[in-house]
């Protein structure tokens, strides 16, 4: 049996920065799921489909072959065979992202794909759902959140380290959307399980949340 651990949260609380130092401590694989429907996404958007047109957006996610591969440890999601890490991370793609990710078909493939790697290797997962639908039976479940502001601000710092020029209030409100989003779709919304710890990393540092986790792992 594999070791899963899983953690949900909201946009922006810092899930993947520290999913993957747990991953690396505990030798796990690091499954970043939103990656997935980031490139479902991105494959939507390039696919000119109107996301709002539920019956469109169903035939065209049949043409996404998407599939994960681990090259130096790092986590790589091809899109019909073409590495898209690199024009997955705009907040257009983040936008359509949370939008898609609301048809069924869509979140069927992609669970599918996430359950059999995590039955496969031991796992830190994370995303909306997790603890609640494609993992319920993970042995350690997080809900990692943090105020919007704190989480905006985040968003804006590292943005701002790329050289990319942005507007805190408009990163503000994007994520205040998508959370509304991601937590009021029929779909798997995003919600804490029942049997998770609530992690508010509002005033935490990185390593001290890091060590929360492994805590529970004990
Ligand atoms: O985590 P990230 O910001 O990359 O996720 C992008 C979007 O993908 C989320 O806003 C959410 O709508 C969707 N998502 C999801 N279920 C997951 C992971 C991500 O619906 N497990």
């Amino acid at each position: 049996m594999s070791y899963q651990i899983a953690i949900d949260g909201p946009a922006g609380a810092g899930k993947s920065t520290i999913a993957k130092k747990v991953a690396k401590i505990k030798e796990f694989i690091y499954v970043d799921t939103g990656a997935m429907y980031r490139a479902m996404a991105y494959f939507l958007l390039s696919s000119h489909v109107d996301p709002k047109d539920g019956k469109a957006v169903e035939s065209a996610c049949a043409g996404a072959d998407i599939t994960i591969q681990y090259r130096n440890g790092e986590q790589v999601v091809l899109l019909n065979g073409e590495n898209v890490n690199g024009v997955i991370r705009t907040e257009e793609v983040g936008n359509m992202a949370s939008i898609t990710s609301q048809n069924h078909k869509v979140r069927e493939r992609l669970t599918v794909l996430q359950k059999e790697l995590a039955a496969k290797n031991n796992v830190v997962m994370d995303g909306r759902d997790i603890g609640t639908c494609v993992l319920p039976g993970a042995d350690v479940k997080v809900y990692l959140t943090a105020s919007a502001r704190v989480r905006a601000q985040r968003r804006w710092d590292e943005l701002t380290a790329k050289g990319v020029s942005c507007d805190i209030k408009q990163i503000e409100e994007d994520i205040v959307k998508r959370d509304q989003q991601d937590m009021n779709r029929e779909i798997a919304p995003l919600k804490q399980a029942p049997d998770a710890v609530l992690i508010d990393s509002s005033s935490m540092t990185i390593g001290e949340v890091v060590q929360a986790i492994l805590d529970l792992c004990k």
